[in-house]
């Protein structure tokens, strides 16, 4: 037997769209500007002309805080119009008194209890709540804004792992999975290693392979698993020395099939790799940060419950008209910038002024939306994904003071369950309160379509049930003022990202819109290869204000788009039966 040891990408084309060794990504790479330059003849370019952004999400933000504070560019004018109440569009951080409201099933507010002498409320991350060290652009302004930071905590060893119908229908430790199957892996591979079956490898290497194998799978002198203390204790080392976890077996954790009924693995992935982070204090700090960066300057205005109806196109300006307090406004503006949910354009943009190709990748972005793309099981995939997360407060002692001799308490991270509710995200910060918010669930597809379709509090006993069955009774019974949201269902939003599989000819219509028509811009993580990621709203805006300042500057096209389920879910979904995805 020989094993390949050049492991063909071919299964998984889309990883093509992220390997910075393929060429014309790498071209991509290298030619988009992270920063705005005008080129000399271009200065003020900005002059006596007017900017409206339509919408005050981290991309609109982001493209008002560019055009107005490049001295270059010089903008005279910078309105922009934001249809909710408040700013931050899905970078929405839910405090005492908030309200969520969806269109379909009226508000819900938010109950949490304060306690005394906290640092700031409580609050629950209703759309982003991290932040990879990847993420410069958006890292870059958080620093120079001031924005303070903490860690947030993707993974804990003591997170636990929920199989339904597995390890006897109880949850385990993250470490029992992860390091019992990567000692049976090591041991398996270890009694393999021979010359017969590595032909094309030295004896020297073979021996090397056979020092990493016991190391990797911690490994006896033979190259057997004989358990390990990385999966932990039945009774932990004090005075006496403890006593370890005997290991599940090889084929207890195969049938379990922990790997794919969760989401175990994906820590592991790029985005999710530590370090992450968390603004302090919830993540709309960074777009209010924006927003106090915005508001000394007189030429730029922010309007909130402004509702843009109609964009129009007339003699090289457009009039933009908006609905605020049941009266419409008309504003003229010289460059239109759009954050708004492509699909929500439909209908309110004039478009006969673009070109065929801009006008053709609009109205195949409104298709995808409206007839989708039919999946195994029936269910519709729609350029919007759908998506829920449920928020709970209780008591930290439910999972920060573990009983067992050999529990060990959970400080952070995620457990992961093969219920509905995927996940149990655990507060990254002020492990020393009372009380702790919890992300009780937060799921995707065919699932976040059917919890949508349910009322919050119907979501709200799915993840109670979830939670019992992760997490047990006293833990489940513990969960108060719980929040539910699906962001299909949030007014301006209708989804939690863009899916560009959706969209027929995708890279073709993706590498239209990118470059903008006519003085109009569309921005958002909508339009960039990290959909479900402020950063790519963040880069999106950054690619939208240097062509309106630079004529010459254009994106290199690119020739695969990834699957938005990679960037947002990981990569195991490829793996998932349909019943989870
Ligand atoms: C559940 C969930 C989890 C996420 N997790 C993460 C994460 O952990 N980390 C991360 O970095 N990112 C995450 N994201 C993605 C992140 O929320 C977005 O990338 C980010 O908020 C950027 O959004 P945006 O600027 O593209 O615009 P949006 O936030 O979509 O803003 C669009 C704005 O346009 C406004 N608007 C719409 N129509 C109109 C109209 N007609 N008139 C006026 N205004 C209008 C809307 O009200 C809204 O304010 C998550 C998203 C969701 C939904």
């Amino acid at each position: 037997m020989v094993i390949s040891k050049d492991r063909a990408k071919s299964k998984f084309p889309q990883w093509a769209a992220i390997d910075p060794s393929r060429g014309s990504i790498s071209e991509y790479i290298k030619k988009c500007r992270k920063k705005v330059i005008v080129p000399a003849e271009n200065k003020n370019c900005g002059q006596g002309k007017t900017a409206v952004i339509i919408g005050a999400g981290v991309a609109g933000l982001t493209s008002a805080y560019e055009l107005l504070n490049n001295e270059d560019i010089n903008l005279s004018r910078c309105v922009i119009l934001e249809a909710n109440d408040r700013i931050g569009g899905r970078s929405f951080t839910v405090r005492p008194g908030n309200v969520i409201k969806e269109d379909k099933y009226g508000f819900q507010k938010c109950k949490f209890e304060s306690e005394p002498g906290e640092p700031y409320p409580p609050y629950l991350n209703a759309g982003p709540g991290r932040i990879p060290s990847s993420h410069k652009l958006l890292l870059g302004y958080m620093k120079k804004f001031g924005v303070p930071m903490e860690v947030y905590v993707m993974a804990s060893d003591s997170n636990l792992t929920y199989v339904q119908n597995h390890f006897g229908n109880q949850s385990v430790p993250y470490r029992q999975p992860a390091y019992n199957m990567q000692g049976w892996v090591a041991q398996e591979l270890y009694q393999l290693l021979n010359p017969d079956n590595f032909s094309d490898m030295s004896p020297g290497d073979i021996e090397k392979f056979k020092q990493f194998l016991q190391v990797f799978g911690n490994l006896n002198e033979e190259g057997m698993y004989e358990g390990s203390d990385r999966a932990g204790y039945n009774v932990l080392p004090g005075v006496q020395p403890g006593e370890i976890t005997i290991p599940q077996s090889l084929q207890e954790l195969l049938r379990s099939q922990f790997w794919d009924k969760t989401r175990f693995y994906q820590p592991i992935d790029f985005l999710w790799q530590p370090t992450l982070f968390q603004p302090v204090g919830g993540m709309d700090k960074i777009v209010y940060a924006f927003k106090e960066q915005l508001e000394p300057d007189a030429r730029s205005e922010l309007q909130l419950n402004a509702v843009v109806e109609q964009i129009e196109y007339n003699n090289g300006k457009y009039s933009i008209s908006y609905k605020q307090e049941e009266r419409t406004y008309t504003i003229e503006a010289d460059y239109c910038v759009s954050n708004v949910p492509m699909p929500l354009l439909e209908g309110v943009l004039q478009q006969n002024h673009f070109s065929p190709s801009f006008q053709a990748a609009l109205d195949a972005v409104y298709t995808a939306q409206k007839v989708g793309v039919e999946e195994q099981g029936g269910y519709r995939r729609r350029f919007l994904a759908d998506t829920t997360k449920v928020g709970w407060q209780a008591e930290r002692r439910l999972w920060q003071e573990a009983e067992g001799a050999g529990d060990v308490p959970i400080y952070g991270g995620i457990s992961w369950s093969s219920d509905e509710i995927a996940q149990i995200w655990y507060p990254s910060e002020e492990y020393h309160a009372e009380l702790g918010v919890l992300t009780g669930a937060y799921n995707f597809s065919a699932v976040a379509q059917k919890w949508g379709d349910l009322e919050p509090e119907k979501r709200l006993e799915l993840a109670r049930e979830g939670a019992r069955n992760l997490g047990g009774n006293d833990f489940a019974d513990g969960l108060k003022h719980g929040l539910a949201i699906a962001w299909q269902n949030i007014p301006h939003q209708k989804g939690g990202w863009a899916q560009w599989s959706t969209v027929e000819n995708k890279e073709t219509h993706f590498n239209t819109l990118v470059k903008g028509d006519q003085n109009f811009y569309i921005v958002g993580d909508q339009l960039s290869h990290l959909t479900g990621w402020q950063e790519g709203a963040v880069a999106s805006a950054l690619n939208a204000v240097c062509q309106l300042c630079d004529p010459m500057y254009s994106v290199p096209d690119i020739d695969v788009l990834p699957d938005t389920r990679l960037t947002v879910e990981g990569a195991f979904w490829a793996t998932l039966p349909a019943y989870v995805r």
